[in-house]
Order: structure tokens, then C-alpha cells, then sequence
């Protein structure tokens, strides 16, 4: 009898640890899909107001907010002219930039693109956050003043994480950055192909940072995917 109940007792835990592991992974390598494989992930903008700036000039290259002030798109993804006019600034990335940046106002409150979990907390692009999303996708938050998740958490899409800010930077912005593992490595995806966003709605300004190399698109949804090298990898 007693020999019974401790058989049950081991199946129930064997099949409560064995779910918990197959319907909430917390790990990256459950699932390797390919880069291209289809997806349901649906993100949305990390912010919960809509963009509005007023000044575009930079003092001592900061733009300054005013009262009203929200964000703006200020980086796409991709091969940015930015990136090229200041030679060689991510050689490893063949200059390209490997997400987008919002300027945002410091204090700006972030929210999930997406369902997930907490993967990551700490320094990366300054003060970081990473968020681990269905079929291997994972989005990172970077230049955070604050941080208001630990790693495991459940967020559920539009839960304020943090804070934006200028950690590791001059300008305060957010490095929004969408990552997939696969079983050829880890890709850095253009956001712009699972935002569901009005962008006419987005102050996106004409500056280099949000234009690209000659002869490369010009279109910001046609920036290619690309291989992050493992030096890109989040710190375990
Ligand atoms: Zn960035």
C-alpha cells in the first residue's frame, strides 16, 4: 500500500514537472525553429502612449523633451546611413543595426510586446531587459532607467517592465531589439515584420538613422534578417 502511494505519488510529480516543462518553457533551445519558419507571434509597440515629439534639434546631441513628449522612431533596422556616415561603427554587424530605436522621453514607461516570460535582466545595452516569446523568439529592451520585472516572471503583453532611459548611451532611447534561435544560430529579426502597427500614426523623422545605404531597399519592412555573431549572445 504504502509502496502504491509513493508510485502515485512519483507519476503525479513526473507529469506535473513534465508539463510545466512542454507548456511553459523557460528555455531557449525547446524549440529550435528556422529563421524563416512561420510564426503566430503578433508584436505590439512597447510603449502605451502614442508618439509625439516637438524638437528635433539635439542639445549636445540630446534631444530634449518637452512636458508632452512621448517618442519617436529614431533607428531602423537594417544597413542605417547613420551607421555608414560614422564609418565602421558595428563592423561585426557589417554596420547594420540589429533593431529599432525609439527616442524616448527619460521615465517613459515600457511595456511587453508580447506575451512571454522574463529572460534576461542586466547589463547588455545598459541596463537590459530580454523577454522569451513563443517558437524561439525573444525581444530585448535596452537603455532602461529602470526595471520592474526578474528573470521567470509571466508578463503578459502591455505589462509595464521598466523604465526608458539613457544607461549605457547619450541619448535616452529604447534598443528594441527581436531575436530568433534557431538551430543555425541566433538571428536578429526586423521587428517591422511582426509590428501590427499604423505607422502614418508614428513620428518617424528623415534623418540617416532612419535611412538606408544606397542601393540597399529603401523600404524599412525589406531589411533582411541576419546572423548575430556569438559575441551578440546574452550573457547566461
Ligand atoms: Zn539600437
Amino acid at each position: 500500500m504504502n509502496r502504491l502511494f509513493k508510485h502515485i505519488l512519483y507519476t503525479i510529480a513526473f507529469l506535473v514537472s513534465f508539463s510545466a516543462v512542454y507548456f511553459f518553457p523557460n528555455s531557449l533551445t525547446v524549440k529550435a525553429a528556422q529563421s524563416d519558419a512561420p510564426t503566430t507571434l503578433k508584436l505590439s509597440l512597447p510603449f502605451q502612449v502614442v508618439s509625439k515629439w516637438t524638437n528635433f534639434t539635439p542639445k549636445n546631441n540630446v534631444f530634449v523633451a518637452d512636458a508632452t513628449d512621448t517618442w519617436f522612431v529614431y533607428g531602423w533596422f537594417g544597413s542605417l546611413e547613420l551607421n555608414k556616415i560614422n564609418a565602421n561603427r558595428y563592423p561585426l554587424l557589417d554596420n547594420r543595426h540589429q533593431a529599432i530605436d525609439y527616442s524616448a522621453k527619460e521615465g517613459l514607461s515600457v511595456v511587453a510586446a508580447a506575451d512571454g516570460r522574463i529572460g534576461y535582466v542586466g547589463s547588455l545595452y545598459g541596463t537590459t531587459v530580454s523577454i522569451r516569446h513563443i517558437e524561439g523568439y525573444e525581444t530585448i529592451y535596452g537603455h532602461l532607467s529602470r526595471t520592474d520585472v526578474v528573470a521567470g516572471q509571466k508578463v503578459k503583453k502591455g505589462d509595464i517592465i521598466g523604465a526608458a532611459g539613457y544607461s549605457g548611451t547619450v541619448n535616452s532611447h529604447l534598443h528594441f531589439e527581436l531575436r530568433r534561435y534557431t538551430e543555425e544560430g541566433v538571428w536578429a529579426i526586423n521587428p517591422r515584420k511582426l509590428l501590427a502597427t499604423d505607422w502614418s500614426k508614428v513620428i518617424i523623422p528623415d534623418f540617416p538613422a532612419n535611412r538606408f545605404f544606397l542601393g540597399d531597399p529603401r523600404d524599412p519592412d525589406q531589411q533582411a534578417n541576419f546572423l548575430l555573431p556569438i559575441s551578440y549572445n546574452i550573457p547566461k
